[in-house]
């Protein structure tokens, strides 16, 4: 099962959220509606989307100052911005990006337009989830369901174990010191002991088996390394 991304449309007006929200359901994305900012907020801190469709005009808060905001939260401020709006001049449009939109589209404009704008930025920000799915050898991990096989068997990870594997997979054949798996796997915002990683790593090879466990293997005095020299080359797909 692919991952469906979800976006949050932020429109007052309901004919174009409905006929956004119609098109994008159509397409393979899970559309959510907010008609002013207060709402949209609201849908922020209980789930984020992948891509938020920003109106410029809105009742209260403008568009921009959403943006802004948005942007200037550490909660937010990686989920990219299309501006919808009306105003086409250059000046808005700067005025848009300024404000930290990824992108801007006026209206009137075509689904098929929107469509291509909102799968732009996702694959500028997070292209391992435009694809879903990453395969290395007989390994393959889904981001959008959480599920990782090995020559088509359910490998059971726990959530540490899983962002382990997907950065190692996501950066395969190249070594990775301890400290860069840290920062990348917990964030450079934690405090983890070096330590730690080797715990999981270990964990993580147990979980995989012993066949897909030698994938990973220790570069001695640098850190680790994914590879598939060390197992059997045969993608399998995962079956949903
Ligand atoms: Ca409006």
């Amino acid at each position: 099962m692919r991952h469906q991304p979800g976006v949050l449309i932020v429109e007052d007006e309901p004919a174009i959220a409905e006929l956004i929200a119609v098109n994008l359901r159509h397409n393979g994305f899970r559309p959510t509606w907010a008609m002013d900012s207060v709402s949209a907020q609201c849908e922020l801190d209980a789930v984020l989307p992948d891509v938020i469709l920003l109106d410029w005009m809105l009742p209260g808060e403008s568009g921009l100052t959403l943006a802004k905001r948005w942007r200037a939260a550490a909660r937010t401020k990686s989920v990219p911005i299309i501006m919808l709006t009306a105003r086409g001049d250059e000046m808005d449009r700067v005025a848009g990006l300024d404000a930290g939109a990824d992108d801007y589209i006026a209206k009137p404009f075509s689904t098929k337009e929107l469509l291509a704008r909102i799968r732009a930025v996702i694959r500028r920000r997070a292209p391992e989830q435009a694809s879903g799915v990453v395969y290395i050898g007989a390994l393959a991990l889904d981001s959008g369901t959480y599920r990782v096989t090995f020559d088509g068997h359910l490998l059971k990870l726990g959530p540490t174990e899983f962002k382990l594997l997907h950065y190692l997979m996501t950066h395969a054949e190249r070594v990775h010191s301890r400290s860069q798996l840290v920062d990348k796997v917990w964030g450079d915002h934690v405090f983890i002991e070096e330590r730690t990683v080797d715990v999981h790593v270990k964990r993580l090879r147990e979980a995989m088996g012993e066949n897909a466990g030698h994938m990973i293997e220790t570069v001695r005095g640098v850190g680790y390394r994914l590879t598939v020299q060390s197992s059997p080359a045969r993608p399998s797909p995962i079956s949903a």
